[in-house]
């Protein structure tokens, strides 16, 4: 067996990601020891009930004393206040990372409270579900995913190289983007369609000439894959619009534009665009599936083909 990589990690914040990345630290002993703590007493006891973590602390003080890496796991809004809190009770030495779904907004938000000698890394791993709590995790969630890293002006190169072990033992394929670009590229991926999903399951909602139990009834037509990430967590998807409003607004801008385009072509009778404009995005689901990043079984999966 090879030896840790870290030796005591502390977890703060103990969802979706945080849950997932300790049972996939827990996968081939990864780290020494794995310490824990959320903000709610209800989660850290379920926590302690369904054996996550090895310690679970009080606070968060207490969960990054004598820590290698501490990971800030909470949504971003909560990341400036929990690195305000850990601040002063950080190991020297130590690597500070963060999974928060926006870059630019975190940095400027964690990095006053990071004191001298503290390497400060953010991250991000993109994998995820619609799902949120300490039992929402799994082993598998970063397993051939694409982990983000977002070093700072001046990060340690051999903190750095440490940190992508780190991930790659979890699973994932780790790149080096700066937070500009990244949260740029995130509005495109992750963040316009998911205020699309959330407008369009809207939508739906209030339009009162479709009845609720018919759009339950025959959701499968897409409407069901718009629900999905719909249902994310609020208060995870209410701060990264809140943060990367920049990016979103522009995104959001062409989108407007495009879909004015294909209003028109509609209105006009303009196949020609409408099928070159579909057969674009056909190429880029192609990419997607060639890329590993999604299967290409009918209905993503859901449906077994017999033949
Ligand atoms: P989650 O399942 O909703 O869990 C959030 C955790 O943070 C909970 O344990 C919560 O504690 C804790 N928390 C919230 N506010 C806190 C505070 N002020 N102090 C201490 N703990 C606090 O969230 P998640 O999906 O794991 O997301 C965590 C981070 O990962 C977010 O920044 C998100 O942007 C990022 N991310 C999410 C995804 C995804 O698909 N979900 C993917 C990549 C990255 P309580 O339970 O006690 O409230």
């Amino acid at each position: 067996m090879t030896a840790p990589v870290y030796g005591k990690v502390a977890l703060i914040g103990l969802g979706l990601i945080a849950s997932s990345m300790y049972w996939a630290m827990s996968r081939r002993g990864l780290v020494g020891e794995v310490s824990g703590y959320a903000r709610s007493e209800a989660t850290r006891e379920t926590a302690r009930r369904i054996g996550l973590c090895d310690s679970i602390a009080e606070s968060a003080a207490e969960a990054v004393a004598d820590a290698d890496l501490v990971v800030l796991a909470v949504p971003v809004g909560a990341m400036g206040a929990v690195a305000e809190e850990i601040g002063p009770h950080l190991k020297p030495g130590a690597t500070v990372t963060d999974v928060g779904s926006v870059k630019k907004e975190v940095i400027s938000a964690v990095g006053p409270h990071m004191p001298e000698g503290v390497h400060f890394i953010p991250g991000h791993p993109l994998a995820g579900t619609e799902h949120s709590g300490p039992e929402s995790g799994f082993a598998t969630l970063f397993d051939n995913r694409w982990c983000l890293l977002v070093p700072v002006e001046g990060s340690d190169r051999a903190a750095v190289a440490r940190l992508k072990t780190f991930w790659e033992g979890l699973g994932a394929q780790v790149e080096e983007m700066d937070a500009e670009h990244h949260d740029l590229v995130l509005a495109v991926t992750s963040h316009t369609p998911h205020l699309i999903a959330y407008t369009m399951v809207g939508v739906a909602d209030d339009l009162r000439r479709v009845t609720d139990s018919e759009v339950i009834k025959y959701s499968a037509a897409g409407f069901r894959d718009f629900t999905r990430i719909a249902a994310s967590d609020p208060t995870m998807w209410r701060d990264v619009f809140l943060t990367n409003k920049e990016a979103t607004l522009e995104i959001l801008g062409r989108f407007t534009e495009e879909l004015f385009a294909l209003q028109r072509a509609i209105r006009k009778g303009d196949g020609a665009h409408l099928h070159e404009y579909f057969t674009r995005t056909r190429a880029i689901r192609r990419g997607i599936i060639e890329a590993g990043q999604d299967t290409d079984a009918p209905d993503f999966g859901r449906v077994k083909v017999e033949r």
